[in-house]
């Protein structure tokens, strides 16, 4: 029996760049000590206040099917949250709340593309991008940037590929490279989604994350609003990954559209899961800035660590829970210097390579664990790359 090649290509056929990934998850399962600093996941677990939230909107009997669009004190919650950072007028009707920042991605795209439509999405870019376009029946089609304008796309390179688009997706703070998008470069994608009549999906993740400048939210700029949908989640700003929780932020209209959408697919996320996520949002900025601190901490010190050599140079990153090296002084691509580098010093990373063509010749890595083992892994692989570069 065939399945449907929207659901067969999803993954694009061919390595989806997480070799290295799978091969040190083989190496820990037959018993090597291997550290790992791949994936986007904290070191710390949700704290216990918010699982004591949790628990009791559970007990009080929050485990019957929720409204679908999300409880409409937690709408209001993320629609105040994203006021108060924004500056935008927002209201609980602008919010839809989603199982995670993931699911937000394929509603969002599932309400804007029809089957065969192009949609644009910048390289680098978060590994399930393409896959996500590809799983609503639209075309992924990726904007190169460059690591010598630190990645950030230009109005020109998205015009050069607008004709017949019908999305563009971006992401700042940016996973792999942790690049800040600067008011310049979202003004110029302003324009070019206007100029083309594109819809901006806006993921903005890691929006409290950020360890210098700012970080903007494209839906306030000028004519914006009215064409972005902005995604959001719980899983990085408060340590919340498994408990699958996220929004969409977007036009009301919209919104009505993505609740019939929820309806027919995930009919909304568990109530005591909402009510935990409205208790850690109701816990303020400072909690925000408690979880993110470690990353703040760990970017300070990798910075420190490779100074006084060239061989692994930092892209002067700005935000996000990694730091992207450009490791093309040893000689090596990004493929080769994580297979390598976890062989000889059983540390795992990622290479740029998984993260599309422009990340080539670096490598991604996750400052997701203690400070000491970190510093001890990144100095590690610094000796091992001086020990490789010609
Ligand atoms: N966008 C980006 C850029 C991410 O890095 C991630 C997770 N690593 C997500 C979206 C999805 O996160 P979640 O589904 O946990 O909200």
């Amino acid at each position: 029996m065939e399945l449907s090649t929207r659901i067969t290509n999803i993954t694009g056929g061919g390595s989806d760049g997480w070799d290295v990934f799978y091969k040190a998850r083989r190496m820990i399962a037959a018993g090597t000590d291997v550290t790992e600093l791949t994936i986007g996941e904290h070191d710390i677990r949700t704290h216990p206040d918010i699982l004591d939230a949790m628990y009791g909107a559970a007990v009080g009997g929050h485990t019957g099917y929720a409204e679908v669009p999300g409880t409409e004190s937690l709408r209001a919650a993320v629609a105040a949250r994203i006021a108060w950072h924004t500056g935008m007028a927002t209201s609980p009707n602008n919010i839809l709340i989603t199982p995670g920042g993931q699911a937000a991605l394929f509603a969002a795209h599932n309400a804007v593309c029809n089957h065969g439509d192009t949609a644009l999405f910048i390289d680098p870019y978060y590994a399930t991008y393409p896959g996500t376009i590809r799983g609503v029946g639209a075309v992924p089609k990726a904007i190169v940037t460059k690591p010598d304008t630190l990645f950030q796309p230009t109005g020109a390179a998205i015009t050069a590929v607008a004709k017949g688009a019908k999305s563009l997706l971006i992401n700042t703070p940016n996973n792999p490279t942790g690049i800040v998008y600067s008011r310049e470069t979202l003004n110029d994608i302003a324009k070019a989604c206007i100029d083309h009549d594109l819809w901006l999906i806006s993921d903005e993740v890691y929006d409290t994350q950020v360890w210098e400048g700012t970080h903007i939210s494209p839906r306030t700029l000028p004519g914006m609003a009215e064409r972005t949908l902005v995604i959001g989640s719980m899983s990085k700003s408060h340590a919340m990954t498994g408990s699958r929780v996220g929004w969409i932020c977007g036009p009301c209209h919209v919104i009505t559209h993505l609740a019939n959408l929820a309806t027919h697919t995930t009919y909304g996320v568990p109530g005591y899961i909402q009510d935990a996520a409205e208790f850690a949002i109701g816990q303020g900025a400072d909690v925000e800035e408690a979880v993110a601190a470690p990353f703040r901490r760990r970017r300070t010190l990798t910075l420190k660590a490779l100074e006084g050599q060239n061989v692994i140079r930092a892209v002067p990153a700005q935000g996000a829970m990694y730091v992207m090296l450009d490791i093309r002084g040893t000689g090596m691509g990004g493929d080769t210097f994580a297979d390598s580098l976890l062989d000889a010093e059983h540390i795992a990373v990622m290479p740029g390579e998984s993260f599309g063509k422009a990340a080539a010749g670096h490598i991604r890595v996750a400052m997701t664990i203690d400070d000491d083992n970190y510093i001890a892994a990144l100095n590690r692989l610094i000796s091992f790359a001086h020990s490789r570069a010609q």
